[in-house]
This record gives structure tokens, C-alpha cells and sequence, in this order.
């Protein structure tokens, strides 16, 4: 059986490798586990609410900050760890800091490299920034690509990788909801919802910071014109710039702004939107799943599939735009069924049996 050594730091990384460490355990994978504590918090809460313990943390915020940093802290936090467990695979995910310092480590100890949702793009250098260039770079390093969709493949082809490294496998945020969804579930954001249809909002994205309150006028301009039938609930991000404008521009009665919930409750209150405005990335994903549209408050996405299925669509971040789309999904019900019926184009739940099985065979 392969040693698996899994590196993440962040919510997003956790919740979709967290289905992949679960099933490499079923499997008896000896694996080790790296936190390099890029989100400290929200990771930490997490990890507590599933039992994780890590084998190692590098606790890199509390030492770091600002992006050249936090890559140097965890390349040479990681390095020491590699070289003493020397694992048959190193598996990273998607594009933060973690996962560009994990795979750099890995190919400087000749290491193989597994990158989890390999291959998204926008060939945007700085939409998202800086996740377009991190993903970018694991990706010339990477020796195993999962990649969730048909599409995402493209591109790998596309950069001239070789076929025989790229399985396209879903997504394995999928997967999660079996960890997740529960069916008595209520909460008190829920019970204050309940007598209308709710709109979910999250906003955190780095190049989104300029533009928040636009973002903001436009969602407090929906709550307004949607009171009688509509509420919003905004779990908000930790980031203190966010939390700051949101107080100020998002204060109305219609709009309960949270703190970040944990995923199983995150998952169970989205789960009942009618709507969700957001920048995330997992989040289109896991709407596409549940039949819930999403209008997504960039203007580059590297989830083409979502679109072309038309689960997503891109709004950008100007207060017209945002409050014009919100209108036509809410008044126009053919428009609506058709974005809640879309096929969801990222897998049934299968993505993490099929990484471990592929790991364990080639
Ligand atoms: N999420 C969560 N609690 C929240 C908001 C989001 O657990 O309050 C989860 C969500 O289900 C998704 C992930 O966090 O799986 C998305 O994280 P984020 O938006 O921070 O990052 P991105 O996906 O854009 O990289």
C-alpha cells in the first residue's frame, strides 16, 4: 500500500480532501497528515468537527504574513517533514499557498505529486489572483492530475500534458455531502428565515476587496425590493476589511450577517436557498449538486462546465448587474427552472474511491 502524505491549510482544501483521506483509510493507506495553518481558525474548527487529528502543523500564520512569506515559511516548515517520512505520493489541492509550497517540496525531493482538482484555469494571471499562477505551477510538477470535469481536461491537453497523467474524476466536494446532509436539520439562522425564501451570500475573494460595496449596495438594494418574499443570510468571511464594510453598508432588517459557519452547518443551511450570489469557488460546485442557482460575483470563472450547464452565471461585481440578474430569477420563473434543473456537471460522489483506487494501482 502507498504512504500517502496529504498537505493542506486552508477551509476549501480541507473540505474536498477530507472525502479523499476518509476513503484512503477504508483502504488501509498508511497516510500522514500536514496542516501548514494558512487559515488557522476556520481550518482549526474544522478539523475538531471531524475528529482530524494532523500529524503536523506549521502554524505558518502565526509566524508569517503576506504571500512570499507564507510560501518560504511552509517550503521550509514541509521539507524537514518530507524528508522524514518520505511518503510513496505527495497529494496537494487546488491553488493556495499550501499547494504550491507542497508540490515545489515534492519535486525537490523527487517525489511523486498528486494534484486534486487539477487544472482549473482562467489564463487570467491575476483573476483569481494569485490562485490562476498557483495552480498554473503545480501543474507543470504534477505527475497524477485529478481533474474534475471533461472540460478541465482540455486544458491540461491543451498545456501538453501527457494523456496517461490526467483522469478526470468529479469533484470531490461532492463527496462531502455525504459527510454533511442531514435531514432534521434546523438551526436559528434557519427559524429566522423561515417565514420567506432565502438568499445566500458569501464574498471573500482578494480581487473582490475593491469592489465590495458595490457588492454590498447591490445586495442591500435586493433586500429592500425583495422584503416581503425574500431574506438574506451572509455567513461572512474572518477578513476584518469585509467584516467592517458589511456592518456598515448591509444594515437592514432583511439581512442577518453570521460568522463563518462550520461545513456541516454551512452545507445544511444552503441546502435550503432559493438563490446564492457568491465569489466562492466550492460553492458553484456544491449548488450544482444541490439544483440551487448561482449567480457568481466575478467576471472570469474557471468552472466553464457550470456554465455551459447553466447552474452558474457570471454577474461581476456592479451593483446594476447584481441586482438586475437577482430580479430576473426571482420574477421570471421559466429562467429560474431552468437554472435549478441544470445537470450537475461534477460527479455522483465517486471522485475519492476513484483517486485512491487510481493512486493504489499505478
Ligand atoms: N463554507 C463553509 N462555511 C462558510 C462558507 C463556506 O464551510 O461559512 C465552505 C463551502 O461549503 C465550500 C468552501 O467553504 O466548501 C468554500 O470556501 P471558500 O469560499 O473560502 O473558498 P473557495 O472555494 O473560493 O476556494
Amino acid at each position: 500500500m502507498k504512504k500517502l502524505l496529504f498537505i493542506f491549510g486552508t477551509r476549501p482544501e480541507f473540505i474536498k480532501v477530507y472525502p479523499v483521506i476518509q476513503e484512503a483509510k477504508r483502504q488501509g493507506n498508511p497516510i500522514v497528515l500536514v496542516n501548514t495553518g494558512q487559515h488557522k481558525e476556520m481550518l482549526n474548527e474544522l478539523l475538531d468537527e471531524f475528529s482530524v487529528e494532523v500529524d503536523y502543523d506549521l502554524k505558518i500564520m502565526e509566524k508569517y504574513s503576506g504571500l512570499s512569506e507564507i510560501v518560504a515559511g511552509s517550503i521550509s516548515g514541509l521539507d524537514p517533514i518530507i524528508k522524514k517520512e518520505q511518503p510513496d505520493v505527495i497529494l496537494v489541492h487546488g491553488d493556495t499557498a499550501a499547494t504550491l509550497a507542497g508540490s515545489l517540496v515534492a519535486y525537490f525531493n523527487q517525489i511523486k505529486l498528486a494534484h486534486i482538482e487539477a487544472s482549473l484555469r482562467t489564463y487570467n494571471k491575476f483573476s483569481p489572483f494569485p490562485e490562476e499562477m498557483n495552480r498554473q505551477i503545480v501543474g507543470l510538477m504534477a505527475d497524477y492530475h485529478f481533474t474534475p470535469t471533461e472540460m478541465t481536461k482540455e486544458n491540461l491537453l491543451k498545456e501538453g500534458k501527457p494523456k496517461n497523467q490526467i483522469f478526470v474524476v468529479g469533484n470531490s466536494a461532492i463527496d462531502m455531502f455525504q459527510y454533511t446532509l442531514k435531514d432534521d436539520y434546523t438551526n436559528e439562522a434557519l427559524s429566522w428565515q423561515a417565514d420567506k425564501k432565502m438568499i445566500l451570500v458569501t464574498a471573500h475573494r482578494r480581487e473582490n476587496l475593491s469592489d465590495l460595496e458595490e457588492i454590498f449596495d447591490g445586495i442591500a438594494e435586493i433586500a429592500d425590493e425583495f422584503r416581503e418574499t425574500h431574506k438574506i443570510i451572509y455567513p461572512i468571511h474572518m477578513n476584518p476589511i469585509i467584516r467592517e464594510k458589511a456592518q456598515k453598508l448591509l444594515e437592514h432588517s432583511n439581512i442577518k450577517i453570521i460568522d463563518p459557519l462550520d461545513t456541516i452547518n454551512f452545507h445544511n443551511v444552503m441546502r435550503h436557498a432559493e438563490l446564492i450570489l457568491t465569489d466562492s469557488g466550492g460553492i458553484q460546485e456544491e449548488a450544482a449538486f444541490l439544483g440551487i442557482p448561482v449567480l457568481v460575483l466575478r467576471d472570469t470563472t474557471e468552472r466553464p462546465e457550470g456554465v455551459l450547464a447553466g447552474t452558474l452565471k457570471l454577474v461581476g461585481t456592479s451593483k446594476e448587474n447584481i441586482v438586475n440578474e437577482t430580479r430576473t430569477l426571482l420574477t421570471d420563473k421559466t429562467k429560474y427552472e431552468r437554472m435549478s434543473g441544470s445537470k450537475n456537471p461534477y460527479g455522483d460522489g465517486t471522485t475519492s474511491l476513484q483517486i485512491v483506487n487510481i493512486l493504489n494501482e499505478k
